[in-house]
């Protein structure tokens, strides 16, 4: 196989100098300090989330502080990896709600399963289970990975009622002096 040799041009004397190369290196270096950054200081720093972001799955509780969740059971048949293990319970005696709905013994949502697909808040008919904007989960074991009942709460927080479930003397009044 014939080699032909490569011919190398002789550098020019501003190339053995270094001097343009330093030059557009600064040049480029000077116009990204003074432009708006676009990195942000995460965790400080968070990006702003569109509306209807689905995150981590979470319970919620209505303005009353009442588990919304009767433990039905819908989410956990529909989660498409089996994410989610509910323990239906009882609502302990002494609460005014007792004997009229229940709520989960147990509530776990397994994050490593999960695909946030939204499925499970889509079925919800009592709407406790909300995709927010809580978007990191981290670990060292799997067990960590785990959000149990209490965290579940924890991340969730409260929203509003809507449907006032609970409440339809007060739902009533106001559906009275919107005529
Ligand atoms: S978001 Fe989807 S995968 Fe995750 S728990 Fe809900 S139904 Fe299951
Ligand atoms: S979160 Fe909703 S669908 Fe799931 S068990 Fe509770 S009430 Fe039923």
């Amino acid at each position: 196989m014939a080699v032909i040799p490569v011919e190398r041009k002789p550098l020019t004397l501003a190339e053995r100098t270094y001097i343009p190369q330093i030059v557009g290196g600064l040049r480029t270096t000077l116009k990204h300090l003074f432009r708006k950054p676009l990195t942000l200081e995460y965790p400080e720093q968070r990006p702003a989330l569109p509306v209807g972001y689905r995150g981590v799955p979470t319970l919620v509780k209505d303005p009353n502080g009442r588990e919304k969740c009767v433990s039905c059971q819908l989410c956990e048949f529909v989660c498409p990896p089996k994410a989610i293990r509910i323990t239906p319970g009882e609502i302990p005696e002494e609460s005014t709600n007792a004997h009229v709905e229940k709520a989960p013994q147990a509530f776990d949502i397994d994050m490593l399963r999960c695909i946030y697909c939204g499925l499970c808040q889509e079925v919800c008919p009592e709407e406790a289970i909300w995709l927010q904007n809580q978007f990191s989960m981290s670990g060292y074991t799997r067990e960590e990975m785990v959000n149990n009942k209490a965290k579940l709460y924890e991340l969730g927080g409260t929203l509003p009622d809507a449907h006032f479930k609970w409440d339809k003397k007060k739902a009533a009044e106001e559906h009275g002096n919107a005529h």
